[in-house]
């Protein structure tokens, strides 16, 4: 199910976002839109293209870019044919394109057909600023979940359009109470947790935090009551 954030509907220029849980991992894929301009964003299109492209078009979205916060399978899967429908370009960090590269035995381990691969365009790196309609996101780059992974952070009242809290897409480096598994290919728990302690807590307490699976939580929550993160 699609869902809108309850301030979506708040402020009349707010932003727009929907959230989808697609594929059979249920990875939350995020369409972020600029009310004023269209132009959006899709995070983490793992599957389901179909029905993406659906709230792409109903809300006259012109999709501006396809961001993958990390190359496992399930966040993965659609970016080919998102790309092949939309003309946008796809972003990943570079330290991801082998796991990216490395497509079919994801896919085996899952039993699952592995999903086309499409060209990425453009490589994401620590501190870049992606812009799109009158937004301004920031990458940050948190390895330890896999070692490409990256989290995309607006900051309050970002630009000309109303974002009453700083928001986060954490892709699967941090959960509601828990975080990215380091057990698959790449994985590092020193990683994760250095990307946690030193990038992601070092935002503000009311930042809205949108997980790679799961329900949204802030950073204040998980400063407080994580078990990974509370110390001890
Ligand atoms: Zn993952
Ligand atoms: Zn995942």
């Amino acid at each position: 199910m699609a869902e809108i954030l309850p301030f979506s509907d708040s402020a009349p220029q707010s932003f727009i976002h929907y959230r989808l849980p697609v594929g059979i991992l249920q990875c939350n894929c995020s369409i972020i839109g600029d009310p004023i301009t269209r132009e959006a964003i899709v995070v983490d299109p793992g599957d389901e293209v179909g029905r993406i492209l659906d709230l792409v078009g109903r809300h006259k979205l012109i999709v501006k870019a396809i961001v993958s916060t990390h190359a496992h399978i399930d966040h993965v899967g659609g970016l080919a044919k998102l790309h092949q429908y939309t003309g946008a370009p796809v972003l990943m960090h570079r330290d991801d394109l082998a796991l990216y590269q490395a497509m079919e035995m994801q896919a085996a381990f899952l039993g699952v057909p592995a999903p086309e691969i499409a060209a990425v365009d453009m490589l994401l790196k620590e501190g870049d600023s992606l812009r799109w309609g009158n937004f301004e996101a920031q990458v940050i780059h948190t390895p330890g979940h896999t070692p490409g992974s990256v989290c995309l952070y607006i900051p309050a009242d970002a630009g000309h359009v109303t974002v009453p809290k700083p928001q986060l897409w954490a892709g699967d480096t941090l959960f509601a109470g828990s975080i990215g598994r380091t057990d698959l290919w790449g994985g590092s728990m020193d990683d994760i947790l250095q990307s946690l302690k030193t990038k992601l807590m070092e935002l503000p307490d009311d930042t809205v935090v949108h997980p790679g699976h799961g329900s949204n939580t802030t950073i204040g929550e998980e400063r407080y009551s994580n078990p990974f993160l509370i110390a001890p």
